[in-house]
C-alpha cells in the first residue's frame, strides 16, 4: 500500500498544507488544502474520499476538487461520481454549510440530480468499508464535532490515523492486539497551550504519553496536525517525554509503502 502525505499541518502558512492523505491513486483520507498538491490528472483519479469530520481544514479540498475535475468526468458516460464517506452528521454539515448554493454550488446535484459529481455515503464507527481492493475501518475519535479516525489494512499491518481527537480510550480498545504498521496521531498544540488543547479536544505532548502507553513499543509513531510555528516546541516536548516508541513528525510530501 502506497501512502502519500499531501498535507499534515494544523493550519495554513507557506509550505503548510492541511490534512490530506492519498492511499494508492484513487482514495483520499481527509481532503484539506493538501489536495492542492495533486496535478489535474491525479485529481481526476480520485474516486473515494473518507472524511474524519466536518472541520474546514479537513474538507476544504472537496468542493474545489469537484469543480476541478467535473469537465474531465463529464467526458465519460455514465459519469462516475466521487464518493464522499463520512458520519451522517458530517454529511449533513457538508450539505447544509458547504454544498448549499451559497458557499459553493451543490455538486451533489450537479451536473444533474440523477448523475451528480459528488455522492454522499454514510458510515458508522466500527464499519469496515471496502474500496479499491482495500479494507478501511472507521475508528472512534473524541472531538468538538462528531469525528472518527481510520484504519487501512496493508500487507504489513494496519495504518492507523487518529483524526482530530483528545484522549481516546475507545480507540485503544478498538485497536486491540492487531498488528500496526504505523500510527499517525495528532498533537495540535504545544504544552504551553494545554488549556486550549483540552478545550478544543486536541492533544498536547503532556497528553500524548498517557495515550501511547496503550500502544506496543515497536509501532512507529508519526505526529500530525501540529499548528504552524509550533513544530519545534511540540517535537522538542515530545522528545523530552522519553516515549518507548520511535516518534517523528510527519511532513508534507512524505511517502510510505506498507
Ligand atoms: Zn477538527
Ligand atoms: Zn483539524
Amino acid at each position: 500500500m502506497n501512502l502519500r502525505v499531501l498535507g499534515c499541518s494544523g493550519s495554513i502558512a507557506a509550505s503548510c498544507r492541511t490534512t490530506a492523505f492519498l492511499i494508492g491513486e484513487h482514495v483520499l483520507i481527509d481532503a484539506g488544502t493538501g489536495v492542492g498538491e495533486l496535478t489535474l490528472d491525479e485529481l481526476a483519479g480520485i474516486h473515494e474520499i473518507f472524511v474524519s469530520h466536518s472541520h474546514l481544514d479537513h474538507v476544504l479540498g472537496i468542493p474545489l476538487l469537484a469543480d476541478s475535475v467535473m469537465r474531465s468526468r463529464l467526458a465519460s458516460k455514465p459519469l462516475r461520481p466521487i464518493v464522499v464517506h463520512a458520519l451522517p452528521a458530517t454529511l449533513d454539515a457538508l450539505r447544509t454549510h458547504l454544498f448549499n448554493n451559497v458557499l459553493w454550488p451543490d455538486f451533489t446535484r450537479l451536473p444533474s440530480a440523477e448523475e451528480p459529481i459528488i455522492r454522499l455515503a454514510p458510515f458508522e464507527v466500527g464499519d469496515i468499508v471496502e474500496v479499491d481492493g482495500r479494507r478501511i475501518e472507521v475508528l472512534p475519535a473524541v472531538h468538538t464535532v462528531p469525528a472518527v479516525g481510520f484504519g487501512v489494512e496493508s500487507p504489513s499491518g494496519w495504518w492507523i490515523y487518529t483524526g482530530d481527537t483528545g484522549p481516546n480510550p475507545e480507540l485503544w480498545e478498538a485497536l486491540g492486539t492487531r498488528r500496526i504498521a504505523q500510527l499517525v496521531i495528532e498533537t495540535a498544540f504545544s504544552d504551553e497551550e494545554l488549556a486550549v488543547a483540552i478545550a478544543t479536544k486536541h492533544m498536547a505532548p503532556a497528553m500524548l504519553a498517557r495515550e501511547l502507553v496503550h500502544l506496543p513499543v515497536n509501532v512507529p509513531v508519526a505526529i500530525t496536525h501540529i499548528k504552524p510555528g509550533e513544530q519545534a516546541a511540540v517535537i522538542g516536548q515530545i522528545a523530552a517525554l522519553g516515549l518507548a516508541q520511535q516518534v517523528h513528525a510527519l511532513s508534507s510530501g512524505d511517502r510510505f509503502c506498507f
